[in-house]
C-alpha cells in the first residue's frame, strides 16, 4: 500500500537535526515555533513551481526537489539574506515512494549545503505543484535592495547568461553541451555567499530570474534611473558561445532561470569587488552603469531594441 500522509511526512520530510538554531519546534505540532536572534531583520519569501509550467514534466524528480529550493534560496541570496528555516507545500498527484524518495534526496541535498532547516508543510493530492516558503535574516538595516542605484554606480553580474534558457530550446541530447546546459537549468546556484558578502558595497541587488533586462528593469524602476549596458561585455559560458549562432545576446538578455545576481555598486567600492570574487571562487562581470535617463540602453548589438520589446518571460502573456 502507498504511505499516506503522515508515513510520507514522517519518512521523507521529518528529519531530527537542525541546521540553524533558533528552532523550538519543528515538524510535529500545528506551527512550528521560531526564535529569532534580537539584532536581525526577518526576511520572508516564497516561490511555487508547478508541473508543465515551472519546469517540464519530464524533470527528474531528484532535480524538482533541488530546484524548488534553489528558486527560494536565490530570493534570500538576492537581499543579503542568511537562511534560516523554510515550509513546503506539497501537491502530489499520487502517493509515489519512488518519486519521493528521490525528491526528498535532491530537496535535502541542498538544504543541507546551505544550512537551512525544514520545519512544517503540508501535503495534499493534487496536480503536482511544489511550494516553498523561506526565512531568512540579516544584521537590523542591511538588508540589499531594488531601490538603491545611484548614477554613476556601476552594473554587474554573477556566473554566465543564458545557459538555462538556452537549455530550454534543447532537446533531451546526451552530449556533454547538452548535459552542461541541462545542468544549469535543473540545479541553479543560489549565490547566497555572494549576497552576504554585498551587504554594505552594493547599493541594490537583484536575482535573475526573468532575464536581465526584465530584473535589471526592476532595479531601474525602484531606484528612478536608467541605464546603459554594453552586450559585448554580457558573461556567456564557452557552450553558449559554440551553440547560439545567430541573435547571440537574445537570450542572455532575456532568458530566464539563471538565478545569477544582478547587483550595482558604488564607485568608492570597486575595489571590493575583486577580493568578494576571489573569496568565493565566482566570478562576477561589470556591464555596464547606471544613469539618469530613466531607460535600459544595449549597445554593442544591432538589435537591441526588438531584443527589448520582446521582454523577459511574463507569466500572464
Ligand atoms: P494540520 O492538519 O494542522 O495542517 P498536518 O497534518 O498537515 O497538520 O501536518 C502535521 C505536521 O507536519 C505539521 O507540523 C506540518 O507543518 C508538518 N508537515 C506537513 N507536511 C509536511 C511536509 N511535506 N514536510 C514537512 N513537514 C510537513
Ligand atoms: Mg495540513
Amino acid at each position: 500500500m502507498p504511505p499516506g500522509e503522515f508515513d510520507i511526512i514522517r519518512r521523507y520530510f521529518s528529519r531530527r537535526q537542525a541546521h540553524s538554531s533558533g528552532v523550538v519546534e519543528g515538524i510535529g505540532d500545528d506551527a512550528a515555533i521560531l526564535h529569532p536572534e534580537p539584532g536581525y531583520d526577518l526576511l520572508a519569501a516564497a516561490d511555487v513551481l508547478n508541473a508543465g509550467i515551472h519546469f517540464p514534466a519530464s524533470t527528474p524528480p531528484h532535480a524538482i526537489g533541488y530546484k524548488a529550493l534553489a528558486v527560494n534560496l536565490s530570493d534570500l541570496a538576492a537581499m543579503g539574506a542568511e537562511p534560516l528555516w523554510f515550509t513546503i507545500t506539497l501537491s502530489l498527484p499520487e502517493s509515489n515512494e519512488a518519486w519521493l524518495s528521490e525528491f526528498s534526496r535532491g530537496l535535502f541535498a541542498i538544504a543541507d549545503r546551505f544550512r537551512i532547516s525544514l520545519v512544517g508543510g503540508d501535503t495534499v493530492k493534487g496536480p503536482l505543484s511544489i511550494g516553498i516558503h523561506v526565512l531568512g535574516r540579516v544584521p537590523e538595516g542591511m538588508a540589499l535592495r531594488r531601490d538603491g542605484a545611484l548614477a554613476g554606480d556601476r552594473i554587474y553580474v554573477s556566473g554566465n547568461l543564458g545557459d538555462a534558457a538556452l537549455a530550454l530550446t534543447r532537446g533531451a541530447g546526451d552530449n556533454p553541451g547538452a548535459r552542461y546546459l541541462r545542468n544549469k537549468l535543473d540545479y541553479p546556484e543560489p549565490r547566497v555567499a555572494l549576497g552576504e558578502k554585498l551587504r554594505g558595497v552594493a547599493s541594490s541587488c537583484i536575482d535573475i530570474s526573468d532575464g536581465l533586462a526584465a530584473d535589471l528593469g526592476h532595479i531601474l524602476e525602484a531606484s528612478g534611473k536608467g541605464a546603459i549596458i554594453s552586450a559585448a561585455l554580457l558573461p556567456l559560458s564557452d557552450c553558449y558561445r559554440t551553440e547560439v549562432t545567430d541573435d547571440l545576446y537574445r537570450l542572455a538578455l532575456v532568458g530566464g532561470d539563471d538565478y545569477e545576481l544582478c547587483f550595482t555598486v558604488p564607485g568608492a567600492m570597486h575595489y571590493r569587488l575583486e577580493d568578494i570574487a576571489d573569496e568565493l571562487d565566482c566570478e562576477v562581470t561589470c556591464i555596464g552603469e547606471i544613469n539618469d535617463a530613466g531607460k535600459l540602453e544595449i549597445s554593442d548589438t544591432d538589435n537591441a531594441n526588438a531584443i527589448l520589446n520582446a521582454r523577459g518571460f511574463n507569466h500572464f502573456n
